[in-house]
Protein backbone atom coordinates (compact mmCIF):
# COMPACT_ATOMS: atom_id res chain seq x y z
CA UNK A 1 0.00 0.00 0.00
CA UNK A 2 1.26 3.49 -0.64
CA UNK A 3 2.02 5.33 2.66
CA UNK A 4 2.33 8.66 1.39
CA UNK A 5 2.70 11.62 4.39
CA UNK A 6 1.22 15.27 3.63
CA UNK A 7 4.97 16.35 3.59
CA UNK A 8 6.28 13.74 0.39
CA UNK A 9 3.50 15.62 -1.54
CA UNK A 10 5.30 18.99 -1.05
CA UNK A 11 8.55 18.11 -0.46
CA UNK A 12 10.09 18.71 -3.42
CA UNK A 13 8.62 22.03 -4.26
CA UNK A 14 10.09 23.40 -0.76
CA UNK A 15 13.60 21.28 -2.03
CA UNK A 16 16.78 23.87 -1.36
CA UNK A 17 18.91 22.28 -3.75
CA UNK A 18 16.00 22.90 -6.72
CA UNK A 19 15.74 26.15 -5.36
CA UNK A 20 19.41 26.95 -5.38
CA UNK A 21 19.89 25.28 -8.83
CA UNK A 22 16.55 27.80 -10.02
CA UNK A 23 18.37 30.46 -8.55
CA UNK A 24 22.16 29.95 -10.29
CA UNK A 25 19.85 29.80 -13.76
CA UNK A 26 17.61 32.86 -13.27
CA UNK A 27 21.10 34.28 -11.85
CA UNK A 28 22.84 33.47 -15.17
CA UNK A 29 19.78 34.26 -17.30
CA UNK A 30 19.55 37.48 -15.82
CA UNK A 31 23.15 38.58 -17.02
CA UNK A 32 21.09 39.37 -20.36
CA UNK A 33 18.62 41.35 -19.52
CA UNK A 34 18.42 44.52 -21.17
CA UNK A 35 16.59 46.30 -18.48
CA UNK A 36 15.60 45.47 -14.94
CA UNK A 37 12.43 43.43 -14.08
CA UNK A 38 9.71 44.88 -11.79
CA UNK A 39 7.76 41.72 -11.51
CA UNK A 40 4.40 42.37 -9.70
CA UNK A 41 3.23 39.11 -7.72
CA UNK A 42 -0.34 40.19 -7.93
CA UNK A 43 -1.24 37.53 -4.65
CA UNK A 44 -0.05 37.56 -1.26
CA UNK A 45 0.15 34.12 -1.16
CA UNK A 46 2.80 34.49 -3.51
CA UNK A 47 4.76 37.78 -1.54
CA UNK A 48 4.56 35.50 1.49
CA UNK A 49 6.41 32.53 -0.22
CA UNK A 50 9.11 34.79 -1.42
CA UNK A 51 9.34 36.44 2.04
CA UNK A 52 9.01 33.21 3.83
CA UNK A 53 12.06 31.56 1.83
CA UNK A 54 14.01 34.47 1.43
CA UNK A 55 14.01 34.45 -2.69
CA UNK A 56 14.19 37.64 -2.91
CA UNK A 57 17.90 37.73 -1.56
CA UNK A 58 18.41 34.51 -4.40
CA UNK A 59 17.78 37.11 -7.08
CA UNK A 60 20.18 39.79 -8.82
CA UNK A 61 19.82 43.18 -8.01
CA UNK A 62 18.04 43.62 -11.69
CA UNK A 63 15.05 41.71 -10.28
CA UNK A 64 13.16 43.69 -8.38
CA UNK A 65 9.52 42.39 -6.71
CA UNK A 66 6.47 44.45 -6.44
CA UNK A 67 3.85 43.74 -4.16
CA UNK A 68 0.11 43.80 -5.62
CA UNK A 69 -3.21 43.57 -4.64
CA UNK A 70 -4.14 39.77 -4.56
CA UNK A 71 -5.50 39.92 -1.03
CA UNK A 72 -9.43 40.01 -0.73
CA UNK A 73 -8.78 41.15 3.39
CA UNK A 74 -6.62 43.82 2.31
CA UNK A 75 -8.47 45.76 -0.39
CA UNK A 76 -11.45 45.79 1.62
CA UNK A 77 -12.23 49.28 1.80
CA UNK A 78 -13.63 50.36 5.48
CA UNK A 79 -17.09 50.94 4.50
CA UNK A 80 -17.49 47.17 3.61
CA UNK A 81 -15.76 46.64 7.05
CA UNK A 82 -18.27 48.84 8.29
CA UNK A 83 -21.45 46.75 6.65
CA UNK A 84 -20.06 43.44 8.11
CA UNK A 85 -20.32 45.11 11.95
CA UNK A 86 -23.87 47.00 10.86
CA UNK A 87 -25.00 43.55 9.88
CA UNK A 88 -23.83 41.59 13.00
CA UNK A 89 -25.22 44.47 15.11
CA UNK A 90 -28.96 43.52 13.52
CA UNK A 91 -31.46 41.89 16.31
CA UNK A 92 -31.60 38.28 16.12
CA UNK A 93 -28.46 38.24 13.77
CA UNK A 94 -25.48 35.54 13.59
CA UNK A 95 -22.54 37.17 11.50
CA UNK A 96 -20.20 34.82 9.18
CA UNK A 97 -16.88 35.23 7.66
CA UNK A 98 -13.63 34.00 7.26
CA UNK A 99 -10.79 34.40 9.52
CA UNK A 100 -8.75 36.97 8.94
CA UNK A 101 -11.78 39.33 7.97
CA UNK A 102 -12.58 39.55 12.11
CA UNK A 103 -9.96 41.41 13.61
CA UNK A 104 -9.96 44.47 10.60
CA UNK A 105 -10.63 47.53 11.32
CA UNK A 106 -13.62 49.39 10.42
CA UNK A 107 -14.00 53.43 10.69
CA UNK A 108 -14.62 53.06 14.25
CA UNK A 109 -14.59 49.55 15.33
CA UNK A 110 -13.77 45.69 14.32
CA UNK A 111 -15.46 43.04 14.17
CA UNK A 112 -13.86 41.35 17.05
CA UNK A 113 -14.32 44.40 18.95
CA UNK A 114 -18.37 43.53 18.47
CA UNK A 115 -18.00 40.44 19.25
CA UNK A 116 -16.81 41.10 22.58
CA UNK A 117 -19.55 43.37 23.07
CA UNK A 118 -22.08 40.76 22.92
CA UNK A 119 -22.36 40.40 19.00
CA UNK A 120 -22.58 36.72 17.85
CA UNK A 121 -19.96 36.77 14.74
CA UNK A 122 -18.48 33.46 13.85
CA UNK A 123 -15.58 32.61 11.68
CA UNK A 124 -15.99 29.93 9.03
CA UNK A 125 -13.28 27.21 8.17
CA UNK A 126 -15.37 26.00 4.95
CA UNK A 127 -18.47 28.38 3.76
CA UNK A 128 -20.56 24.90 3.66
CA UNK A 129 -20.60 25.44 7.50
CA UNK A 130 -23.11 28.25 6.90
CA UNK A 131 -26.12 25.77 5.72
CA UNK A 132 -25.20 24.04 9.18
CA UNK A 133 -25.38 27.50 11.23
CA UNK A 134 -28.64 28.42 9.65
CA UNK A 135 -30.31 25.40 9.67
CA UNK A 136 -29.24 24.95 13.62
CA UNK A 137 -30.95 28.65 14.50
CA UNK A 138 -33.90 28.48 11.98
CA UNK A 139 -34.99 31.73 14.31
CA UNK A 140 -31.90 33.95 13.88
CA UNK A 141 -30.72 35.83 10.46
CA UNK A 142 -27.42 34.31 9.66
CA UNK A 143 -25.77 36.50 7.47
CA UNK A 144 -22.24 35.62 5.33
CA UNK A 145 -19.66 37.86 4.44
CA UNK A 146 -18.59 36.37 1.72
CA UNK A 147 -14.72 37.90 0.79
CA UNK A 148 -12.49 36.63 -1.65
CA UNK A 149 -11.31 36.43 -5.63
CA UNK A 150 -11.99 34.11 -8.83
CA UNK A 151 -10.65 30.79 -5.58
CA UNK A 152 -13.77 31.25 -3.57
CA UNK A 153 -16.68 32.40 -5.53
CA UNK A 154 -17.40 29.28 -6.94
CA UNK A 155 -18.01 27.87 -2.87
CA UNK A 156 -20.11 30.79 -2.32
CA UNK A 157 -22.17 29.94 -5.70
CA UNK A 158 -22.66 26.33 -4.84
CA UNK A 159 -23.53 27.59 -1.67
CA UNK A 160 -26.52 29.68 -3.11
CA UNK A 161 -27.22 26.60 -4.52
CA UNK A 162 -27.92 24.49 -1.48
CA UNK A 163 -30.12 26.95 0.01
CA UNK A 164 -32.05 27.10 -3.07
CA UNK A 165 -32.64 23.00 -2.81
CA UNK A 166 -33.11 23.54 0.86
CA UNK A 167 -35.64 26.32 0.28
CA UNK A 168 -33.30 28.27 3.70
CA UNK A 169 -34.82 31.24 4.74
CA UNK A 170 -33.13 32.87 6.99
CA UNK A 171 -29.47 32.62 5.39
CA UNK A 172 -28.37 36.27 3.31
CA UNK A 173 -24.81 36.75 2.08
CA UNK A 174 -23.05 39.99 1.28
CA UNK A 175 -21.36 39.37 -1.61
CA UNK A 176 -17.99 41.07 -1.65
CA UNK A 177 -16.39 38.97 -4.38
CA UNK A 178 -13.86 40.22 -6.53
CA UNK A 179 -11.74 40.15 -10.02
CA UNK A 180 -8.05 40.34 -10.57
CA UNK A 181 -8.28 41.49 -14.11
CA UNK A 182 -9.81 44.88 -13.76
CA UNK A 183 -7.55 45.84 -10.85
CA UNK A 184 -4.29 44.79 -12.53
CA UNK A 185 -5.79 47.17 -15.56
CA UNK A 186 -6.25 49.88 -13.25
CA UNK A 187 -2.74 49.88 -11.77
CA UNK A 188 -1.55 49.71 -15.35
CA UNK A 189 -3.61 52.32 -16.74
CA UNK A 190 -2.86 54.28 -13.47
CA UNK A 191 1.01 53.97 -14.97
CA UNK A 192 2.58 55.18 -12.20
CA UNK A 193 3.82 52.03 -10.81
CA UNK A 194 7.05 50.56 -12.54
CA UNK A 195 5.64 46.50 -13.69
CA UNK A 196 6.88 45.10 -16.70
CA UNK A 197 5.62 41.40 -15.96
CA UNK A 198 3.29 39.59 -13.73
CA UNK A 199 3.41 36.28 -11.84
CA UNK A 200 -0.54 35.17 -11.22
CA UNK A 201 -1.50 33.11 -9.15
CA UNK A 202 -2.42 29.47 -9.24
CA UNK A 203 -5.91 28.67 -8.17
CA UNK A 204 -7.37 31.73 -9.84
CA UNK A 205 -6.50 30.24 -12.90
CA UNK A 206 -7.74 26.87 -11.93
CA UNK A 207 -11.00 28.41 -11.94
CA UNK A 208 -11.07 30.95 -14.49
CA UNK A 209 -8.27 30.01 -16.61
CA UNK A 210 -5.35 31.57 -17.28
CA UNK A 211 -6.88 33.21 -20.27
CA UNK A 212 -7.61 36.38 -18.05
CA UNK A 213 -4.52 37.51 -18.39
CA UNK A 214 -4.21 37.40 -22.65
CA UNK A 215 -4.34 41.03 -22.59
CA UNK A 216 -1.72 41.84 -20.66
CA UNK A 217 1.11 40.70 -23.01
CA UNK A 218 -1.03 42.32 -25.61
CA UNK A 219 -1.80 45.78 -24.44
CA UNK A 220 1.36 45.89 -21.99
CA UNK A 221 3.88 43.65 -23.81
CA UNK A 222 4.26 42.11 -20.25
CA UNK A 223 5.41 38.33 -20.13
CA UNK A 224 2.92 36.38 -17.10
CA UNK A 225 3.71 33.14 -15.64
CA UNK A 226 0.78 31.95 -13.93
CA UNK A 227 2.53 30.15 -10.77
CA UNK A 228 1.96 27.97 -8.07
CA UNK A 229 2.70 28.76 -4.02
CA UNK A 230 6.10 26.69 -3.41
CA UNK A 231 9.30 28.37 -3.36
CA UNK A 232 10.47 25.60 -6.40
CA UNK A 233 7.36 27.26 -8.35
CA UNK A 234 8.06 30.56 -8.01
CA UNK A 235 11.68 30.61 -8.78
CA UNK A 236 10.36 27.85 -12.07
CA UNK A 237 8.14 31.10 -12.73
CA UNK A 238 10.40 33.78 -12.65
CA UNK A 239 12.81 31.94 -14.74
CA UNK A 240 10.49 31.76 -17.15
CA UNK A 241 9.94 35.24 -17.60
CA UNK A 242 13.55 36.14 -17.76
CA UNK A 243 13.61 33.87 -20.84
CA UNK A 244 10.48 35.32 -22.06
CA UNK A 245 12.61 38.86 -21.72
CA UNK A 246 15.66 37.64 -23.07
CA UNK A 247 13.99 36.10 -25.76
CA UNK A 248 11.97 39.11 -27.11
CA UNK A 249 8.11 37.38 -25.89
CA UNK A 250 5.56 38.54 -24.10
CA UNK A 251 2.98 35.67 -23.49
CA UNK A 252 1.17 33.98 -20.91
CA UNK A 253 2.56 30.72 -19.86
CA UNK A 254 1.30 27.97 -17.12
CA UNK A 255 4.20 27.42 -14.42
CA UNK A 256 1.32 25.10 -12.71
CA UNK A 257 0.46 22.90 -15.44
CA UNK A 258 -0.47 20.96 -12.47
CA UNK A 259 -3.74 22.26 -12.41
CA UNK A 260 -3.80 25.33 -14.75
CA UNK A 261 -5.57 25.37 -17.92
CA UNK A 262 -6.25 28.10 -20.68
CA UNK A 263 -10.32 27.43 -19.97
CA UNK A 264 -9.66 27.18 -16.33
CA UNK A 265 -13.07 25.02 -14.47
CA UNK A 266 -15.90 25.67 -16.42
CA UNK A 267 -18.52 24.48 -14.94
CA UNK A 268 -17.37 26.67 -12.08
CA UNK A 269 -17.56 29.23 -14.03
CA UNK A 270 -21.06 28.87 -15.42
CA UNK A 271 -22.06 28.36 -11.88
CA UNK A 272 -21.08 31.34 -10.62
CA UNK A 273 -22.62 33.43 -13.77
CA UNK A 274 -25.77 31.45 -12.68
CA UNK A 275 -26.43 33.60 -9.42
CA UNK A 276 -23.73 36.58 -9.65
CA UNK A 277 -23.63 39.60 -12.57
CA UNK A 278 -20.64 42.19 -12.74
CA UNK A 279 -21.72 44.72 -10.43
CA UNK A 280 -21.39 48.34 -11.59
CA UNK A 281 -18.44 49.47 -9.36
CA UNK A 282 -16.34 48.54 -6.32
CA UNK A 283 -13.97 50.33 -4.23
CA UNK A 284 -10.72 49.24 -3.87
CA UNK A 285 -8.53 49.98 -0.95
CA UNK A 286 -5.93 52.04 -2.03
CA UNK A 287 -7.08 52.35 -5.55
CA UNK A 288 -10.71 53.26 -5.45
CA UNK A 289 -13.76 52.72 -7.78
CA UNK A 290 -13.25 49.99 -10.11
CA UNK A 291 -16.14 49.42 -12.72
CA UNK A 292 -16.84 46.02 -13.17
CA UNK A 293 -13.67 44.63 -10.18
CA UNK A 294 -16.72 42.76 -8.19
CA UNK A 295 -19.71 40.68 -8.11
CA UNK A 296 -23.18 41.02 -7.14
CA UNK A 297 -26.37 38.69 -6.95
CA UNK A 298 -28.17 38.76 -9.65
CA UNK A 299 -31.58 40.78 -9.58
CA UNK A 300 -33.68 37.69 -9.29
CA UNK A 301 -31.54 36.08 -5.81
CA UNK A 302 -32.49 39.48 -4.11
CA UNK A 303 -34.40 38.08 -1.16
CA UNK A 304 -31.08 36.78 -0.28
CA UNK A 305 -28.84 39.57 -0.58
CA UNK A 306 -28.22 41.22 2.48
CA UNK A 307 -27.06 44.70 1.10
CA UNK A 308 -30.86 44.47 -0.71
CA UNK A 309 -32.81 43.31 2.38
CA UNK A 310 -30.79 45.38 5.37
CA UNK A 311 -30.20 48.16 3.09
CA UNK A 312 -31.45 50.67 5.40
CA UNK A 313 -28.74 49.79 7.74
CA UNK A 314 -26.10 49.90 5.46
CA UNK A 315 -23.36 52.97 5.77
CA UNK A 316 -22.75 54.86 2.08
CA UNK A 317 -20.33 56.84 2.20
CA UNK A 318 -16.35 55.91 1.30
CA UNK A 319 -14.26 55.59 4.47
CA UNK A 320 -10.57 56.62 4.15
CA UNK A 321 -7.83 54.50 5.70
CA UNK A 322 -6.06 55.80 9.30
CA UNK A 323 -3.75 58.71 7.90
CA UNK A 324 -0.39 57.09 9.02
CA UNK A 325 -1.14 53.77 6.85
CA UNK A 326 -0.09 53.37 3.53
CA UNK A 327 -2.03 50.45 2.38
CA UNK A 328 -3.15 51.71 -0.34
CA UNK A 329 0.28 53.04 -1.92
CA UNK A 330 1.34 49.04 -1.25
CA UNK A 331 -1.48 47.48 -2.92
CA UNK A 332 -1.22 49.99 -6.07
CA UNK A 333 2.66 48.70 -6.30
CA UNK A 334 4.48 52.62 -5.59
CA UNK A 335 6.08 51.74 -2.00
CA UNK A 336 6.85 48.69 0.27
CA UNK A 337 6.07 48.32 3.97
CA UNK A 338 8.79 49.05 5.41
CA UNK A 339 8.20 53.29 3.64
CA UNK A 340 5.51 53.38 5.68
CA UNK A 341 6.61 55.09 9.35
CA UNK A 342 4.85 53.21 11.82
CA UNK A 343 5.23 49.88 10.33
CA UNK A 344 7.07 47.39 13.38
CA UNK A 345 6.66 50.29 16.07
CA UNK A 346 2.86 51.61 15.88
CA UNK A 347 1.71 49.04 13.68
CA UNK A 348 2.42 44.98 14.10
CA UNK A 349 0.14 42.24 13.45
CA UNK A 350 -0.98 42.54 17.15
CA UNK A 351 -2.06 46.09 17.13
CA UNK A 352 -2.99 46.70 13.34
CA UNK A 353 -3.40 50.15 11.93
CA UNK A 354 -4.33 48.60 8.49
CA UNK A 355 -5.31 45.08 6.16
CA UNK A 356 -2.12 44.50 5.32
CA UNK A 357 -1.01 44.11 8.53
CA UNK A 358 -3.94 41.98 9.65
CA UNK A 359 -4.18 39.85 6.95
CA UNK A 360 -1.86 36.52 6.55
CA UNK A 361 -1.67 37.52 3.16
CA UNK A 362 -0.96 41.00 3.37
CA UNK A 363 2.36 42.48 2.32
CA UNK A 364 3.11 44.33 5.70
CA UNK A 365 2.54 41.44 7.87
CA UNK A 366 5.13 39.02 5.48
CA UNK A 367 7.37 41.31 6.01
CA UNK A 368 6.98 41.49 9.72
CA UNK A 369 6.93 37.68 10.25
CA UNK A 370 9.76 37.36 7.75
CA UNK A 371 12.23 39.89 8.90
CA UNK A 372 12.39 43.39 6.94
CA UNK A 373 11.99 45.56 10.35
S1 LIG B 1 -7.13 35.15 -2.10
FE1 LIG B 1 -5.78 33.95 -3.31
S2 LIG B 1 -5.04 35.42 -4.80
FE2 LIG B 1 -5.77 36.55 -3.13
S3 LIG B 1 -4.05 36.83 -1.72
FE3 LIG B 1 -5.18 35.11 -1.03
S4 LIG B 1 -4.08 33.46 -1.91
FE4 LIG B 1 -3.57 35.22 -3.12
S1 LIG C 1 2.56 48.97 8.35
FE1 LIG C 1 0.46 49.16 9.09
S2 LIG C 1 -0.04 51.29 8.90
FE2 LIG C 1 1.73 50.90 7.63
S3 LIG C 1 0.94 50.42 5.58
FE3 LIG C 1 1.18 48.50 6.66
S4 LIG C 1 -0.82 48.12 7.59
FE4 LIG C 1 -0.76 50.28 7.03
Amino acid sequence: MLNLKLKDLYSAFRDPKTIRALAGEINKEALKLKEPLYIMEVCGGHTHTIMKYGLKQLLPRSIEFIHGPGCPVCIMPKERIDHAIALANVENAILLTLGDMIRVPGSKTSLAEERSHGCDIRALYSPVDAIKVAEENPDKKVIFFAIGFETTTPMTAALLQMVEKKKLTNLYFHINHVLVPPAIEAIMQDGQAKINAFIGPSHVSVISGAKIYLPLPEKYNTPVSVSGFEPVDVMQAILMIVKQKNENRAEVEIQYSRAVSLEGNTKAQKLIEHYMQPRGHFRWRGIGDIADSALELREQYSKYDAEKVFADILPTEPIDDHKLCICGTILKGLAKPNDCKVFGTACTPKTPLGSCMVSSEGACNAYYRFGEI
